[in-house]
């Protein structure tokens, strides 16, 4: 990494950016898009994990991780710009004027005027993933008085042309490139294989990290002055996940739930034979004095969920039951890592 950090990288890294993903459709088609098949070449909206079936759904996401910014991506989301448009000023009017936000674009549809728009909207910052014939979209986000970078993966064989956009970049004065590691995922490996590219770890394209790091040297060593930041799989993996779970965590939890030493949701299910989980817990208000937040339904609706010191009093007085202990991201969709049998 050279000189500044972009305000989108600085947020991102705290966990603090809401992913704001405004359409899977994009008209670029690169061999290497990561993106899923949940996601890919379909018109959906998802706030980080969870799928926005209404604009609330993008605010409470947004609280929820305490969110200083969000980081607009996609597809392109400039292909859905009304969309995009709306969303901008909808999270400026709610969380402020503060709250940065930045766009990734493959640069296709970044006319002058939508530029403008965009900027007048309320975006902060853009970032383009450059073509040789989208350069130009570049100086104009520039001289429109956008914070203007570039985004683009680092790929094995290809450091003469990232040397070009570096060169490229510093005429123009543009703020920032970004360089992210070539990643292998479900979607694009067999594109990656096919056109000679050899994994390396869990998910790193081998090489891609070199000719990051050799066109960073290589810039310092020239004295370019702009700022370039390598973004490894692993950043984005362990630390920006990781944190904005981490600042979700704190703001979800249940009062019957607990957080585990590796950072998940932690809680004990209880799943009667006999009665409905909702009697049982009438039960245990009544019989017991549990107070109610110290008990819920699961999402399913098959369990009672109870907190860890009020267990063994449930046993006693309804031994007819499963209990499992559950591990669980603090995503929106909760999703289940681990479940470990308790009593059958
Ligand atoms: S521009 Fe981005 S979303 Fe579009 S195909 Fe390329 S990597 Fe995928």
């Amino acid at each position: 990494m050279t000189k500044l950090l972009p305000r989108g990288c600085e947020l991102c890294l705290k966990g603090a950016k809401l992913v704001l993903f405004i359409t899977g459709l994009c008209d670029h088609w690169c061999y290497y898009c990561p993106l899923g098949e949940t996601r890919k070449g379909r018109d959906v909206v998802y706030a980080d994990e969870i799928l926005v079936e209404k604009d609330l759904d993008i605010i409470l996401e947004g609280r929820a991780i305490d969110a200083e910014g969000t980081g607009i991506t996609g597809g392109d989301p400039l292909i859905r710009l009304n969309r995009t448009l709306k969303y901008i000023q909808m999270l400026k009017d709610f969380f402020g004027e503060g709250h940065h936000i930045h766009l990734y674009t493959n640069g296709m549809y970044a006319s002058r005027d939508t530029l403008a728009r965009l900027k007048e909207a309320g975006l902060d910052e853009i970032r383009f993933h450059v073509t040789e014939s989208n350069r130009e979209k570049i100086r104009n986000a520039k001289i429109l008085g956008l914070c203007t970078g570039a985004e683009v993966p680092a790929i094995p064989g290809e450091e003469r042309q990232l040397r070009d956009l570096v060169l490229y970049l510093r005429q123009i004065g543009a703020d920032f490139l970004n360089i992210n590691q070539l990643e292998f995922t479900p979607q694009n490996a067999y594109q990656l294989k096919e056109r000679g590219f050899e994994l390396e770890g869990s998910v790193a394209a081998k090489g891609s990290e070199e000719v990051a790091q050799s066109v960073i040297q290589w810039a310092e060593s020239e004295g370019i002055d702009l700022p370039i930041h390598y973004c490894s799989s692993s950043v984005k993996d362990k630390l920006q996940l990781r944190m904005r779970l981490l600042r979700r965590l704190k703001n979800v939890i249940r009062p019957y739930e607990e957080i585990t030493d590796d950072g998940l949701i932690g809680k004990f299910l209880v799943t009667p034979k006999t009665v409905s989980p909702s009697e049982l817990r009438r039960m245990l208000m009544l019989e017991l004095g549990i107070p109610p937040h110290m008990s819920g339904v699961s999402f399913d609706g098959q369990s009672l969920v109870i907190h860890r010191k009020f267990l063994e009093s449930v046993l006693k007085i309804y031994p007819h039951s499963r209990e499992v202990y559950v591990k669980e991201y603090p995503t929106g969709i909760r999703e289940r890592v681990a479940e470990i049998p308790l009593r059958y």
